[in-house]
This record gives C-alpha cells, sequence and structure tokens, in this order.
C-alpha cells in the first residue's frame, strides 16, 4: 500500500486527497487538496476562477496515537459574480475555521459531558477556542427549526459573569430543551424572540411561564395576547422568601435584651425551609420563636402558607385561599409582607394559572439545573454568544456520536 493511499484511509476525509507528509517539532503535516480542481466558492458553493494562493494555511486534526496531526494546505482565493472575493471552499473544514470537522465534532462531544479541564487537556485547546468550536458544531448539527411547534413556553434568565450579565432562555415545556437564548433580560430581548418565530408560530402558543418581572409581562402581551401568562410558582415563592429575611434582618436589628437576639439567631434557614422538611433541632428553635418573636413567627406562617396555596389543585379553593391570604398579609402589619400582598394582588391570575395548568420553570428544573452547571463551566469563555452555543450544545437535543476511525470512509 502506497504511502498517500495509508494517510489517505486514516484520515477519512471526504473529497481530500493526499499528496506528501512531514514531520514538523510537535506532529505531522499532512499535505492535501481538494479533489476536484477548479476552486468552488466557500460563500455559495460555485466553481470559480482562482485568484491568488495563500501559502501554508494549516487545520488541526484529530491526533494520532498520540501526535498531533496537521492537514496543509495552499487556498486559492477566489473572485466570485455573488460573493466577491472570498477563499475557497475546503471539504475537510468549516470556513474560518483552523481545525477540521471531525476535530470539532470530537470537541462538541466531549463538551457536552465533560468538565472544562478534561477537554482542554484531552484534546490540547484552549477554552477560548473551544467557544468558537462549539458556535460550528451547533450550526453544522441543530436539526430543523426548534422554533417549529412551540405550544407551552418558559422564560427564564440565567446569570453568568458573578451576575453582572443575562442571557433570557426559552424553554420548551413539551420537549424540555432550550429552544432559544439571547444575551439581556429586558422586554427587547424577549420581543427579539417573538419577531425570530414570526407572527404564525407566535399565534400558536398557548401558555407562557415566566417570572413577574414588568419587562416580561409587557413583551409577552404585547406579542402573544392569547397565550396564558403563568408566573413561576418558585419567583413566588422566592418573593415571600425575600419578604420573610427582610422581617429577621429587621427583627434582630431592633432586638432590645440579649434574649430576644437569642431567640432570633440562627433562624435563617430553618425559617427559609419548608415545614415538612425541618430537622427536629430547627422545629425546636422555631417553637421557641412563637413565644419569643411572634412579628417573625407571623411572617414565618405567612411564608409557609403561600406556599401551601401554590400546593393546591382546586383552582376555586386556591382562588379563594389566595384571597384570605392578600387580606391577611395587609393586615400583619409587617412591611414587606404588605408589598409582596399588592404583588400578588395585581399578578393574581397569572399567579392561579399555575394551580390549573402546574406549568412552571420549576418542571424543568434539571434542565435548569443543568443550564446553570453549564454557565458556571463557560467561565473563561470570552462572549455570550460562546455560551449560548454551549447551553445548546447541551440542552437542545443535538446528538453527537464520539469519533471513531474507519478507513476509508468519512468520520
Ligand atoms: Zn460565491
Amino acid at each position: 500500500m502506497r504511502l498517500t493511499t495509508l494517510l489517505s484511509d486514516l484520515l477519512g476525509l471526504k473529497y481530500t486527497r493526499v499528496r506528501s507528509c512531514s514531520f514538523i517539532d510537535d506532529g505531522l503535516v499532512v499535505d492535501v487538496a481538494p479533489t476536484w480542481r477548479t476552486a468552488r466558492c466557500s460563500g455559495c458553493g460555485h466553481n470559480c476562477a482562482g485568484y491568488d494562493r495563500l501559502k501554508g494555511r494549516r487545520w488541526r486534526h484529530l491526533d494520532l496515537a498520540g501526535m498531533r496531526w496537521y492537514l496543509r494546505y495552499d487556498t486559492r482565493r477566489v473572485d466570485c459574480p455573488r460573493c466577491g472575493v472570498v477563499v475557497e471552499h475546503v471539504p475537510w473544514a468549516d470556513v474560518g475555521s483552523w481545525f477540521t470537522r471531525p476535530f470539532e465534532d470530537q470537541i462538541g462531544y466531549l463538551a457536552q459531558r465533560c468538565d472544562k479541564t478534561t477537554v482542554r487537556k484531552l484534546m490540547r485547546v484552549a477554552w477560548a477556542t473551544v467557544g468558537d468550536i462549539i458556535q460550528r458544531v451547533v450550526k453544522r448539527h441543530q436539526r430543523g427549526d426548534l422554533l417549529d411547534g412551540l405550544t407551552h413556553i418558559g422564560v427564564d434568565e440565567l446569570s453568568y459573569r458573578r451576575h453582572h450579565e443575562y442571557v433570557t432562555v426559552v424553554v420548551d415545556h413539551d420537549t424540555q430543551r432550550i429552544v432559544w437564548a439571547k444575551r439581556g433580560k429586558n422586554a427587547v430581548t424577549l420581543k427579539a424572540f417573538f419577531d425570530e418565530c414570526g407572527t404564525d408560530r407566535v399565534a400558536k402558543l398557548e401558555a407562557v411561564t415566566i417570572d413577574m418581572s414588568a419587562a416580561y409581562i409587557k413583551a409577552v402581551t404585547e406579542a402573544s395576547p392569547q397565550a396564558q401568562i403563568i408566573f413561576d410558582r418558585f419567583h413566588v415563592q422566592r418573593l415571600a422568601h425575600d419578604a420573610l429575611d427582610q422581617v429577621r434582618r429587621a427583627e434582630a436589628r431592633e432586638a432590645d435584651t440579649v434574649e430576644d437576639r437569642k431567640a432570633i439567631k440562627g433562624t435563617r434557614w430553618p425559617l427559609l425551609r419548608r415545614a415538612w422538611n425541618l430537622r427536629d433541632l430547627e422545629i425546636c428553635k422555631l417553637s421557641t420563636l412563637t413565644r419569643a418573636n411572634r412579628r417573625l413567627f407571623r411572617a414565618y406562617l405567612l411564608k409557609e402558607s403561600l406556599a401551601g396555596i401554590l400546593d393546591r389543585r382546586q383552582v376555586h379553593v386556591a382562588r379563594r385561599k389566595l384571597d384570605e391570604w392578600i387580606g391577611w398579609a395587609f393586615r400583619s402589619q409587617l412591611a414587606p409582607f404588605r408589598r409582596l400582598a399588592a404583588t400578588i394582588r395585581n399578578h393574581k391570575d397569572g399567579i392561579i394559572a399555575y394551580v390549573q395548568s402546574r406549568l412552571s420553570n420549576g418542571r424543568t428544573e434539571a434542565l435548569n439545573g443543568k443550564a446553570r452547571t453549564i454557565t458556571r463551566r463557560s467561565y473563561g469563555l470570552h462572549s455570550a454568544s460562546a455560551l449560548i452555543a454551549l447551553l445548546k450544545l447541551c440542552c437542545s437535543g443535538i446528538d453527537l456520536v464520539p469519533i471513531t476511525l474507519r478507513p476509508g470512509s468519512t468520520h
């Protein structure tokens, strides 16, 4: 067998012929060329006249027995009637990439499953480069339009860069997949989603789960008035947690005696837990509170009963209980809960809609957890678009297979 044939089989790349090979410091360089003679435009694929050549362009390929492998080729520039002067299309890589497609797909496969350090060390690439690679992998492997056939969606925000930046994420409740993401968290950001969907697809939306942010409410009601707005129950409960925490801190500040302070100390986490989730010692701690600080205990009961109402299954009962709760909170003489009661009164329909539909972003909690892990992992990726690509790679149903060597066929 001739060496070039052997190398060609080992490479396993379609429409690629091997001319020669040589060793360099850190690996093996294989000189290749497309099997076609006339250059093709990388923009539209048309045959075009060659313009000039860019010497010695190299692409990293999958390692061979631990040795780095590069493809080398003098790319031609072409003068395309449609696209202007552009670089020619090469069959082994996407335009603008310094890596072959099998190499990039392997990165994609690993990035779906492994942590950052493993990917970096195993493939010997910088993490920032991985961000660019993933964007191309997602573009190549995304099957169909994710925005087709949506009926029940959830909108959530993810923070990254230590809560300095946000990405708005749209989840399909039916398939449990991330279907869209964009940097930002205001009405304009979400409007971009509806614009991308187009009026026909937006008209088919039945329900949207969001938090009670005015920006999201505005975007949904303007773009998709027929869709039912459901307020995410976990967001509602988080507001109750915040109100309770404010009461606790105010009480701790105003405690006069040592006993009073002692009673409040160490109650933060027991107070925030659901009653059924309390440990014995925490129950003791809270039971002393009933006597020691009635205001704080009242706040705790308000938080607990709100969660209890959201657990209800019958809509009319939940609605009645929620009205009672609002009245109780207004009379509670606790400023944070009075403010919360006003918020809940203004958003009552959307909160009750949860009891009816049981749809919440918490339903996609596993997906959210995964997205948050990915966001942490993305630390070091230089752009929001790289983070979004990583989210899509891992959470939108892209199915990649590990690259195995099958001589004579494509990877
Ligand atoms: Zn062209």
